[in-house]
Parts: structure tokens; C-alpha cells; sequence
């Protein structure tokens, strides 16, 4: 079985080296509370005799690496630690108030969760806790998305100018050949007659292109105009039903 996200952050948290001793320590403390069940007030009494900010980040690692899970940055940015009791989530969520990290809290299963739900904070959290690796893969994960998305946005965006184009395209190419059925094509000035069969001969280009064709050019109004002379035509022979 593949190893998870959650896994592999923690392996890379474990890794980590703890150096100085109010670090080591608070790390030792930390492990002591977990091991007998959390608790509100043994959680806040360790994370009040931190004395530095790594010693802050070694008590969210621990608490993480007992009872966290984060997603795959691929599938969804999703960081939840768990705990038994409702307080225990209250104090660890006003801890990480504290350093700038706002988690939501929810009841799931009988347990309360404080998750993080966008990228840009599950991010800063892993690389808060020391986990660079993975807060570098949350990252790029959002960056790539955001560039698919914005493939597909274009390519849809082109595919409906297409779609529109050879609707437009056909209109004229289905107004001659009613016009044709009814032996009332030929009765259409030349002029208008060229023009038409210029549009349906070449159905991606515009109205401007399409007067350049012409000798001389006519204006881009002067197609339209041309073109309108056949669906009008057409139109009319569809009324009449003859
Ligand atoms: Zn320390």
C-alpha cells in the first residue's frame, strides 16, 4: 500500500532534530499529556512554559503527529487534529490562535476536530511545523491546479467561439439550400450569391476577411449586409410555403 500524505509528513516530522533543551522538553511534556488522554488544562499548563518559538512549534508537532491528518494536496487541502474532548480542541484552537493559525472546530463521530481548509493556511501550518517538504508540495499542488483551470477555462472559452461561429456559419449554408430546393437561389443577385457561397466555404473566417475576398473588397458591413439578403430570402419563401 502507497504511503499517505499524513504519513509522509510525519515521517518527515519525526526526523526532525530537536536541539535545544526547552525544546527537548517540551517535546518529553507534551508526550506525557497524549499518553494520558489530552486534557485543557495539562495541555495549556506545557504550552505556557514554552520559552521559544520552536519550542511552540516541537508541542504542534507532537500534537500532530498523535492526533493530526492532513489530505493529499493533489485531491483536497484538508488538516485535521483530533481529540476525545471538546476542551482539549478549545485550548489547543486558542494555542494556535495565539501564533497566528485560526482552525475551525467540529464534532465528528463523538470527537471534536479543528481542521484548516485552505491551501495557503495547511501550507504555512506544515511549514511551521517543519514539515518544508510537504508544505512545498501543498504549494505546488495549488499551482498546478489553478494552471489546469485555467487551460480549461480557455479552452472552453475557444470551443463555444467556434460553436458559435459554425452556428452562425450554417444559418447561411442552410438558408441557400432552402433557397435551392425552391429553385429561387438563382433569382439572388450574383453579388449576394458569391458572398454566400464565400461564407460557407469558409466558415472560420470573419466578416472582414471575408470582404477582402472580394474584388474590389467590400466592407465588413457590405458581407453582412449581403448575407442578410439570403436568410431574409429564405425567410420570406418559408412563409409563403412556397
Ligand atoms: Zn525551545
Amino acid at each position: 500500500m502507497p504511503e499517505s500524505f499524513s504519513q509522509k509528513v510525519k515521517s518527515q516530522l519525526a526526523a526532525a532534530e530537536v536541539r535545544k533543551k526547552c525544546c527537548r522538553r517540551t517535546g518529553e511534556d507534551l508526550e506525557a499529556v497524549r499518553e494520558s488522554g489530552w486534557g485543557a488544562e495539562k495541555l495549556s499548563s506545557v504550552w505556557n512554559r514554552c520559552r521559544c518559538e520552536n519550542c511552540r512549534a516541537v508541542f504542534f508537532r507532537g500534537i500532530f503527529c498523535a492526533a493530526g491528518s492532513v489530505t493529499d494536496p493533489a485531491k483536497s487541502y484538508q488538516l485535521d487534529m483530533s481529540f476525545p474532548d471538546r476542551e482539549s480542541a478549545e485550548a489547543v484552537r486558542d494555542m494556535a490562535g495565539e501564533i497566528g493559525f485560526s482552525f475551525g472546530l467540529a464534532s465528528r463521530r463523538g470527537r471534536s476536530v479543528l481542521y484548516l481548509r485552505e491551501s495557503g493556511a495547511v501550507e504555512d501550518f506544515l511549514a511551521f511545523l517543519g514539515a518544508t517538504a510537504a508544505s512545498f508540495e501543498v504549494m505546488n499542488a495549488k499551482i498546478d491546479r489553478e494552471f489546469r483551470g485555467n487551460v480549461n477555462r480557455q479552452v472552453n472559452f475557444d470551443t463555444a467561439n467556434i460553436e458559435k461561429q459554425l452556428r452562425a456559419v450554417k444559418k447561411y449554408a442552410d438558408a441557400a439550400e432552402k433557397l435551392k430546393a425552391a429553385g429561387r437561389y438563382d433569382l439572388l443577385p450574383e453579388e449576394v450569391r458569391f458572398t454566400g457561397e464565400l461564407r460557407i466555404a469558409n466558415e472560420s473566417l470573419t466578416f472582414e476577411d471575408l470582404g477582402k475576398l472580394h474584388s474590389p473588397p467590400i466592407s465588413k458591413s457590405g458581407v453582412k449586409h449581403r448575407l442578410e439578403k439570403i436568410l431574409a430570402a429564405a425567410e420570406e419563401l418559408g412563409e409563403n410555403g412556397t
